[in-house]
């Protein structure tokens, strides 16, 4: 619990902290990209990585069976239906 309360903290902050850079250099998201993409992986991480693959409910490319997005619209829907208006 107290581990996925410190990555979602970790999360948000690094969030808000790109957003922040956004405003001095609109280019500062393209930047860390092109910088994530030209990061060299050792075999033995890339071994590690999950797999590629595609989304059980929307086809959209995910490293999981259902993808985050799929998973946030059932929660917010399950919420909604619990809602007692
Ligand atoms: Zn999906």
């Amino acid at each position: 619990m107290f581990l996925k309360m410190h990555l979602l903290m970790m999360s948000t902050l690094s969030r808000a902290y790109i957003k922040d850079l956004e405003k001095i250099r609109p280019s500062s998201i393209l930047d860390l990209i092109h910088s994530g993409e030209t990061l060299s992986v050792s075999a033995s991480a890339r071994a590690r990585m999950p797999a590629k693959r595609a989304c059980a409910r929307c086809g959209y490319v995910s490293s999981m069976e259902v993808c985050k997005a799929c998973v946030m619209l059932v929660r917010t829907g399950q919420f909604l239906a619990n809602l007692k208006l």
